[in-house]
């Protein structure tokens, strides 16, 4: 394995050494697993002693992702999708983090999305029923604030949204809404210990290794547009915003949200405060990277959200979260 991922694993892994003893030896199911945040979500795991069943059908995560995990005995994986996967298993902890998630597979994968996150929700919420699990966490997205206006930027967990339902990217972000709101339901009625994480733009290692060149998130695309000396794709003047957080500070606080007593029910931003627009950010790639590429500017995609930061002072509040890595 890449030994700045190694590195990183064992900065998430101290972090959450408070957390060892209600991690060891209990089982977790994480669907979606073999993606980007999932497949670091199990790398920690597996290190803290859980036993980790992953589920993938590898439609956005990749076998590169976990094939270093595949040896080890607290780790199992089955390919399957989340809505024909079945088990015996019993789980102390079910983690639901299947689906699409870079914007532009959105509308390639538009049913599928929509199940991952409508249907596919509902089923691990009835696992969860049935397997009466400790804690269910539902990855959900800053997508569910759609494009919020200034005065809600940063924006907190009180907003409820301005999401067009009938745009580009409404597969994804009314498939999170939905899905939030089938966790409430399955709260109210079978009293499941649900927590929801709303994630905001996330990077590091795997973010879109498959996809980098055709449908990559800005992050990875813009480095390796960079390292490879073609120009960078701004989209649009530039000027829309992002708050990027890093894999490791990400990991640690949905693993914090999932463990820490008194959390059931919470809706829950994790990411980082620190609001740059794109251009700066093609910039500082540019110049970290001591690339010689230009910036090329094309179309603003539809929908495309003018500003993202998000508010974090719950996850401060009840996780002791604090973003550690800098952008830069
Ligand atoms: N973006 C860009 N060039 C690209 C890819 C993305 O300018 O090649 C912009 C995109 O329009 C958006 C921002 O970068 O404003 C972040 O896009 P990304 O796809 O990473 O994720 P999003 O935050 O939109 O979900």
């Amino acid at each position: 394995m890449d030994t700045i991922i190694q590195q990183d694993i064992k900065r998430i892994v101290a972090e959450l050494n408070p957390f060892k003893e209600k991690i060891r030896n209990k089982s977790f199911l994480v669907t979606g697993g073999a993606g980007f945040i999932g497949s670091w979500f199990c790398d920690a795991l597996v290190e803290l002693g859980a036993n980790v069943t992953c589920v993938d059908n590898f439609s956005n995560g990749s076998e590169e992702h976990i094939n270093h995990l595949m040896q080890k005995g607290n780790f199992k994986f089955i390919q399957a999708d989340v809505l024909s996967f079945t088990t015996d298993e019993i789980f102390d902890y079910i983690v639901h983090m299947a689906s699409i998630a870079s914007p532009l597979s959105f509308s390639e994968l538009s049913i599928e999305t929509l199940d991952a996150n409508t249907l596919g929700t509902r089923r691990m919420l009835e696992l969860a029923v049935k397997n009466k699990v400790k804690g269910f966490l539902f990855t959900s997205t800053s997508e569910v604030y759609g494009d919020p206006p200034d005065e809600n930027i940063p924006t907190p967990e009180t907003y409820y949204g301005y999401v067009n339902s009938y745009g580009p990217r409404a597969t994804y972000d009314e498939g999170k809404r939905c899905a939030e709101a089938y966790c409430l339901a399955f709260r109210n009625r079978f009293n499941i210990p649900t927590r929801i994480v709303r994630i905001f733009n996330t990077y590091g290692p795997r973010l879109d290794t498959k996809q980098t060149s055709q449908y990559g998130r800005a992050m990875a695309k813009f480095i390796h547009q960079a390292l490879k000396r073609v120009p960078l794709t701004v989209y649009g003047d530039g000027k829309q915003t992002r708050s990027f957080c890093y894999i490791t500070d990400q990991v640690a606080g949905l693993l914090k949200l999932l463990l820490l007593p008194n959390l059931d029910g919470e809706v829950v931003n994790i990411g980082n405060d620190q609001e740059i627009t794109i251009l700066d950010l093609a910039d500082k790639v540019i110049k970290i990277t001591n690339s010689k590429s230009e910036k090329q500017f094309l179309p603003l995609p539809k929908d495309d959200p003018r500003r993202r930061c998000p508010d974090i002072s719950k996850a401060r509040k009840f996780l002791g979260f604090n973003p550690h890595v800098s952008l830069d």
